[in-house]
């Protein structure tokens, strides 16, 4: 397998996780729990909606439009029903939403009208004319009888759920959350709340990941960390792949003396598809699937390894096992750069930068590049530093041997992931 020896393309890797990855079980919750979630089933409309043509205005249901006044003869209120026909000459009062009865030819707003005891006439500040079909909405205008209104599978808004409601829905099939165990490993770690010993470090990198997790709709199990020691990997990795749909280890993930992940896999008969991937940060990434192929993705522990990781493997990971469809393709966007870009290295490269003031872009470029976001390269790119890593907003992708580049030229760029959920 060439991603064993040989580092993987970017794209290689991802297709290689994507096809290896399988959605977690369905469950039914109810729809208050709903929004943000996967949807799993095909919602299905059980009835035509409207039912009846309804009236879209307070005021009165008319028939025969050539009348000059009309005898009111009852009203609708909402939630009743007027089973008898209208003839021509006679109104009825209505309410937004009534049903209208056979024959309305239109509704007339109730403030176009003059009411004289029970006869209706179009007020004489008002001499237009209703229109047939004036305020009036459509039987089945909205959806029909066994029409599919909602596809699986996508992830829930908040007007799905509304239009699941208006089915009659009381609980619908989503998938269930996938459980991400996160292990943070090196000697050095320590959390965040006790005082740093010489040569401790805080252990960081889960919480950003963590909180990715939870944004994509994740359950996270965030365990404290783990010092360098082989069989403690072996216990807490076996226990973890017990009970997770997808594991995550920080640190320990290349081939130094202390980097002991993947012998502990090895010892599990974890398999691994790769263990490098031709991008900066990030290089010794890997992959591996136990014997019940459950995920285990292995991010380097630099803080920018890990952000970029999580960005272009992990959020993708958490939405394939969601059920939610996914491409080997990143999605990149078009920005304006403000920094100029060297020759691309050999590798692919992911810059962490801001967005910036467009007033920075000469006007004539502007409009050329139809008002792009303008982006600053961070100066600071070196992957163990926290703060740049934190300031960054957006990745700009800088492929492999890329041309260099002067300022104000286009640049593809990776939003945060959770801004597309
Ligand atoms: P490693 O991938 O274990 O070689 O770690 C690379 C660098 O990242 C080292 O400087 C580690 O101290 C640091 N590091 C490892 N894990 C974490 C973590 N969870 N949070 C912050 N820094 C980390
Ligand atoms: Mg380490």
């Amino acid at each position: 397998m060439t991603g064993l020896h040989n580092p993987l393309s970017l794209i290689e890797a991802r297709t290689l996780i994507l096809s290896h990855l399988v959605p977690t079980q369905i469950e039914k919750v109810p729809l208050e729990k709903a929004t943000g979630r996967v949807l799993r089933e095909d919602l299905i409309a059980p009835f035509t909606s409207p039912e009846k043509n309804l009236s879209t205005m307070d005021g009165y249901a008319v028939s025969g439009l050539q009348c000059d006044s009309w005898s009111v003869i009852g009203e609708i209120p909402a939630g009743t029903t007027y089973d008898a026909d209208l003839s021509s000459g006679n109104a009825i009062r209505v309410f937004t939403g009534s049903q209208l009865p056979q024959y309305t030819d239109a509704v007339i707003p109730q403030e176009l009208i003059s009411l004289h005891n029970t006869t209706i006439s179009i007020a004489p500040d008002h001499k237009q004319k209703p229109k047939p079909l004036d305020f009036i909405l459509a039987a089945g205008s909205d959806f029909q009888k066994n029409q599919t209104v909602l596809s699986q599978t996508r992830r829930i808004s908040a007007r799905d759920v509304s239009l699941a409601a208006s089915l009659g829905y009381e609980q619908i099939a989503v998938s269930k959350s996938p459980r991400v165990t996160l292990i943070s490993t090196g000697s050095e770690l320590i959390l965040p709340g006790k005082p740093l010993k010489q040569g401790q470090i805080y252990a960081s990198n889960a919480f950003a990941l963590a909180s990715l997790v939870d944004l994509l709709g994740g359950k996270v199990l965030s365990l404290p960390p783990l010092v360098d020691n082989k069989s403690l990997l072996i216990n807490t990795l076996a226990h973890a792949l017990e009970t997770s749909d997808l594991i995550v280890t920080i640190g320990g993930a290349s081939v130094g003396n202390y980097d002991l992940v993947k012998p502990a896999l090895a010892e599990l008969n974890a398999r691994l598809l790769f263990q490098r991937v031709n991008t900066r940060p990030g290089r010794p990434t890997f992959f591996a699937l136990n014997n019940h192929n459950i995920p285990v993705l292995g991010l380097p522990g630099n803080p920018a390894s890990c952000m970029v990781g999580s960005w272009i493997y992990l959020a993708d990971i958490i939405r394939a096992l969601s059920g939610l469809k996914t491409s080997p393709q990143l999605s990149l966007q078009s920005a304006v750069s403000l920094s100029p870009l060297p020759q691309g290295s050999h590798t692919d490269v992911f810059l962490r930068a801001t967005f910036s003031n467009t007033a920075n872009l000469a006007e004539t470029k502007e409009s050329e590049h139809h008002r792009l976001p303008a982006v600053s390269i961070l100066p600071r790119q070196e992957s163990g530093l926290n703060l740049p890593t934190a300031h960054a907003q957006i990745l700009v992708f800088r492929k492999a041997h890329a041309h260099p580049l002067s300022i104000n030229e286009n640049v593809p760029i990776l939003l945060p992931p959770h801004s597309f959920l």
